[in-house]
């Protein structure tokens, strides 16, 4: 993967409820990873909320097996997920590998091809599960303004690697802008 393209996802949508899952079945993925916080939910919200309980069934229904991977603590990630019926890694410290392979060892995966993964996050979500050859999907991020200081930190670093694809892949930077602000 090419310097740029390492953090430039397979796709970007507005929000989780705007991907068309089907599509993605017929395109041969049968595992999706939910990045939680400014994704699934804002930062400040518990308990999942049930539009969102919802569309994760719908998506199960397709056929897809979902987990939920996040950087945050186990109590945040046990508390939210109690309404659904999947699997979660917490502490998963994106970018690194370890918790993306923890997750691929929970779903069995054999296949990487099989696999997406959505989430709001460049320099956490995207970079890091390209390194796995993971195809990813971006979301806008839901709320910002509660984010800690390092989320903070990575979003800085964000906009360093949007100003170069808008230098150098302009045609990926038109439809990216509409994920920033
Ligand atoms: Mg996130």
């Amino acid at each position: 993967m090419g310097r740029i393209y390492k953090y430039v996802p397979m796709a970007y949508y507005k929000t989780i409820f705007d991907i068309d899952y089907e599509k993605y079945y017929q395109y041969g993925k049968r595992y999706i990873m939910f990045d939680l916080d400014n994704t699934l939910a804002p930062y400040d919200q518990e308990v999942c909320d049930e539009k969102v309980v919802q569309l994760l069934k719908k998506v199960q229904e397709i056929g897809f097996m979902i987990l939920i991977i996040s950087n945050n603590s186990k109590e945040r990630v046990d508390k939210f997920i109690e309404p659904l019926n999947c699997l979660s890694v917490f502490r998963a410290m994106k970018p690194l590998k370890k918790g993306f392979k923890k997750a691929l060892k929970l779903l069995e995966v054999t296949d990487l091809s099989e696999v997406m993964l959505v989430g709001d996050q460049i320099m956490t979500d995207v970079y890091g599960a390209h390194k796995l050859e993971i195809d990813t999907i971006l979301v806008k991020a839901i709320k910002k303004t509660n984010e800690k200081w390092y989320t903070k930190f990575n979003r800085a670093r964000e906009q360093r690697i949007y100003k170069r694809i808008k230098k150098k892949h302009p045609h990926v930077y038109e439809e990216l802008k509409e994920l920033i602000n």
